[in-house]
Order: structure tokens, then C-alpha cells, then sequence
């Protein structure tokens, strides 16, 4: 059954779609705007203004005006209470919000309800926690110096400043919740950069910012290319810290451009994470786990499950069933409560992931199922399982960001660490057996900044998340987040 639009919803995707500068919409200077699409339909929704470098120029200033004023007088008590109304105010407009998403990004609106709503709120009342916990260390230091003077130091964790915060299309708003709110309970303000893709729910939020009380000009969006808005933003010398989720192509040119101007960077990248399934384990919840790992959000997740590695006794059944769970996923819109797989984000994205799927093919690779794009109308993939591949292949060795996993039998414990950490990713990793010995024998072996067992892309806002290897820089999510909008400062009085 198709989920009915509320009429609210149709309404805003109606109305004009400005910057959002200074707690004000507004039109580009230029005038320019850029399209929206339905990746279910493959039509364009409505349009947004498209910045460019003034108005990125526009929305610094205000954040900054903002950083120093009516944000700074703010204390941690009323910071932590506007994010906590902020919180209320996703769940109370949380069907919009969802509908919204699906309708821009495709995802199930199960999804959209339950993270880009219900994760969000959840990550934003636990963020919204640490405002008033912020807390330096007082230091016995040991200082040699003139007889008889003392000294004593301490150290207080102040705001960042202003925070350019870029984010990318899989899930628009949960990421741009990631970035705002760490940065507003630590002091911070913000220029928001959505994909080009995905902006309407950044929109959305930023009204809801003003709505629950938030100042004018903490929180800014712009929406517009990554090319020409968000390299203005990143390059930008009036922002003291980029915080970036996306591709690591994209992370290296954004923390190239933020250390010419010192600023400082968090970079959130791309992965290849691979699933290790240990032969103790049944074969059906392997298949299950490796199925969810991958086509969860149609594989457009950057810990997505693409790297399948089986023990050889249980190989050909895991397979198997993984190939029957995914030759039977219902592929259908996100608005479809039925539908288990949705459309890609974009036709360029549809046209990559087969694309390399192809080459995959031609490299030598096997197709147990799908391979190829499904229904006349929209960017839909069928989940698709590889097998005999190599570890040399494009398919084995990039990120894919669609449903598509490759899979490969191992034998000992020593060949799937080689195996799993045979790759420039470090995202995430997971484990799937009770064999406690072995699995606690793996953990630190794997090059991953997230080792799960016996599930994958579980996370919390307490645990911290972010890559090794090139899959970033930085962590966010619990302290580190709070590390991450700070800078540490050290006072030292002498007496
Ligand atoms: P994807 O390939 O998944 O779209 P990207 O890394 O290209 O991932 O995009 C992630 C975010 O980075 C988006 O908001 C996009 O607009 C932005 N972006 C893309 N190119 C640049 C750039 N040169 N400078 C700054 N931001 C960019």
C-alpha cells in the first residue's frame, strides 16, 4: 500500500525554496536555482536556489554574527533545552519529515520514520545531554621554575567557532542532525551544506531550528552544487571547522582546502566493510545478516556490507540462501510499505553502480543474482549477489554504494584478516559467529573503526564512529563528537 502525501507535505515541496541566511529565506543573489528529483519516478519534484561563493560569503557572516553573539550568551542549560524542543519538534512533524525524505531520496519510508526521524530525535536528546557536561581538567603540573612560585593549570574545551558542515544525499537528514547538534551544544554555529541531491529535508529542519527557539543565524543553509557552494564553504576562511560526510575522493579536496586556511576538519568517508561469517554459524541467519548488511537502504550506507567473506564448509549454503532472500526482496517505491527495495538515488548513481557491476562481469566475476536495473521508470537496481571474484577486481576493491555484494569462500582465521584488511577502507567490520575464542581472537585484528558481531551498521549515539585507513579522520558520536566542536584551551596561573 502507497502511503497517502499529506497535503502539508505537497504544500512545502510547493512553496519557494531559498537560502536559509540569517533565520531568513532567501532567493540566490544570482537568482539561479537547480532541480529536484523522485528517484522513484525519475521527475523533478520542484527546484532550490543554487549558491554560489557571495552567498556562502552571506551565510558565514550571519553564523558568525550569531557565534559571537546571541548564541554566546546562551548558557549550556538553555542550549540543551532548545535542542531538547528541537527533538520534540522532529518527532511532532516526524510523518512530514519521513514523507519528505522518501519522496526526495527514495529510501522506505519505514526507514525515513524510523532513522532519519526516530534516530534523529534519539541522537539529538542524547547530544542535547552534553551541553551542560562540557567539562575541562584541572592539571598538577610540575613546573620547574623560580623558587617558591606555584602554579596551577587547567584546561576549558571552547566552541570551534563556525562550523561548515557538508553533508551527503543516503540519509540527508540524519546526517545534517549528526553535524548541527554536536556543533550547537558545544557553542558552535553552523552553514549547512546538503547534497545536491537532497536538500528539501536540510530546509525543513532549519525552520524547525527557528521554530524551537534557536537564534537567528546559528543555524544557515545553503543548498546548491558541491562544486561551486560547498567548495566555497569548504575553502571559506570565515568557518573554523568542516565537518564532512561523503566520498573520499571529495574528503581529500575538502581537507586539502581546509588546511591551507588551518581550519580544522572531520572527514567521514567512504568504505568496503567486509562480513565475516565463521562456519559454526547457521547458515540462515548468516544469509539473513549479510543480506541486511547490504541492502539496507539499498546498499547506499558507507558501512555497507559489500565484502562477503564465508568459511568454505558453510560457502555454497549461505549463498544459497542469500541469493533466494535476495531474489525476493520486493522492489517498489519508498512509499510502497511493501517494498523492501527502493530506487537509487539518481540515474547517474543507477548508471554507476551497473556500470561497475558490468566490469565486474567482464573481469571475470559471477552474477548468483540480479546484476541488473529493474521496472521501466525510476533508478531501481535488483540486489545483486557476485561471487568467484578475485581480490584484484574493481568490484572487490571500490566502493559500489548500491545493492550489491561480492562473495568469497576462506578457509583459516589468518586468510580473512589478510582478506578483510586487504583494502583502503576501514569503516566498519562484521563478525558473525559464538565462537567467542575466535571472535575475540578477530576483533583487534581488523583494520575498522567499527567491529560489530553478529550484526552490522548498528549505531548509537554513544559509540564512536568514524573510518581508519582512507575512510576519514575524526570521530562523531558521543565525547568524541564533543571533541570534535571544541578547542582545548590551557590556562596556566602562576601564584
Ligand atoms: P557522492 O559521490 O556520494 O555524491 P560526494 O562526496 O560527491 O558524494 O558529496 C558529498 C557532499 O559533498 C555533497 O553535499 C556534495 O554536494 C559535496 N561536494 C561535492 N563536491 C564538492 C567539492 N568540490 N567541495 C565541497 N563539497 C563538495
Amino acid at each position: 500500500m502507497s502511503v497517502a502525501i499529506d497535503p502539508r507535505v505537497a504544500a512545502f515541496i510547493d512553496s519557494q525554496h531559498g537560502l536559509l541566511i540569517d533565520g531568513h529565506s532567501q532567493p540566490a543573489l544570482s537568482g539561479a536555482q537547480m532541480p529536484v528529483f523522485n528517484p522513484a519516478t525519475g521527475e523533478e519534484l520542484t527546484r532550490v536556489a543554487a549558491a554560489a561563493a557571495a552567498d556562502v560569503d552571506l551565510a558565514v557572516a550571519a553564523a558568525r554574527r550569531a557565534f559571537c553573539g546571541s548564541w554566546a550568551a546562551q548558557r549550556p542549560a538553555d542550549r540543551e533545552r532548545l535542542l531538547l524542543k528541537l527533538a520534540d519538534l522532529l518527532e511532532a512533524n516526524g510523518e512530514h519529515l519521513a514523507q519528505l525524505e522518501t519522496l526526495n531520496n527514495g529510501q522506505s519510508i519505514h526507514l525515513a520514520r524510523a532513522l532519519e526521524v526516530g534516530a534523529a530525535a534519539e541522537f539529538t536528546r542524547y547530544m542535547a545531554g552534553w551541553a551542560t557536561k562540557i567539562e575541562g581538567k584541572s592539571l598538577d603540573v610540575s613546573i620547574a621554575a623560580v623558587p617558591g612560585a606555584k602554579y596551577r593549570a587547567y584546561t576549558v574545551p571552547e566552541p570551534v567557532g563556525v562550523v561548515g558542515a557538508i553533508v551527503p544525499w543516503n540519509f540527508p537528514l540524519l546526517m545534517a542532525i549528526w553535524k548541527i547538534v554536536p556543533a550547537l551544544a558545544c557553542g558552535c554555529t553552523v552553514v549547512l551544506k546538503p547534497a545536491d541531491e537532497t536538500p528539501l529535508t536540510a530546509l525543513r529542519l532549519g525552520q524547525l531550528c527557528l521554530e524551537a527557539g534557536i537564534p537567528e543565524g546559528v543555524v544557515n543553509v545553503v543548498t546548491g552544487t558541491g562544486a561551486v557552494a560547498g567548495a566555497a564553504l569548504a575553502g571559506h576562511p570565515g568557518i573554523d571547522k568542516v565537518a564532512f560526510t561523503g566520498s573520499t575522493q571529495i574528503g581529500k579536496v575538502i581537507g586539502h582546502a581546509a588546511v591551507d586556511n588551518m581550519t580544522r576538519f572531520s572527514l567521514e568517508l567512504g568504505g568496503k566493510s567486509p562480513v565475516i561469517v565463521l562456519d559454526d554459524c547457521s547458515p540462515e541467519v548468516a544469509a539473513a545478516g549479510a543480506a541486511g548488511a547490504i541492502f539496507f537502504n539499498q546498499g547506499q550506507v558507507c558501512t555497507a556490507g559489500s565484502r562477503l567473506y564465508i568459511q568454505r564448509a558453510i560457502f555454497d549454503q549461505v549463498l544459497e540462501r542469500l541469493a533466494t532472500i535476495a531474489g525476493g526482496l520486493n522492489i517498489g517505491p519508498g512509499l510502497d510499505e511493501q517494498a523492501q527495495i527502493n530506487p537509487l538515488i539518481s540515474a547517474k548513481q543507477q548508471k554507476r553502480v551497473l556500470g561497475m557491476i558490468e566490469r565486474g562481469v567482464a573481469e571475470g566475476a559471477r552474477v548468483v543474482c540480479g546484476g541488473v536495473a529493474h521496472g521501466e521508470q525510476g533508478f531501481y537496481v535488483r540486489p545483486t549477489v557476485l561471487t568467484d571474484v578475485t581480490a584484484d577486481m574493481q568490484v572487490v576493491r571500490e566502493e559500489i554504494f548500491g545493492p550489491v555484494v561480492v562473495a568469497t569462500p576462506f578457509d583459516s582465521l589468518d586468510e580473512v584478516v589478510e582478506l578483510a584488511n586487504d583494502n583502503q577502507y576501514g569503516l566498519g567490520a562484521s563478525i558473525w559467529s559464538n565462537d567467542l575464542a575466535k571472535v575475540m581472537a578477530l576483533i583487534p585484528r581488523i583494520k575498522a573503526g567499527t567491529v560489530w558481531v553478529n550484526t552490522h551498521n548498528m549505531l548509537d549515539p554513544s559509540m564512536p564512529f568514524g573510518g581508519y585507513k582512507q575512510s576519514g579522520i575524526g570521530r562523531e558520536m558521543g565525547h568524541a563528537a564533543i571533541e570534535a566542536y571544541t578547542e582545548n584551551k590551557s590556562v596556566c596561573i602562576a601564584y
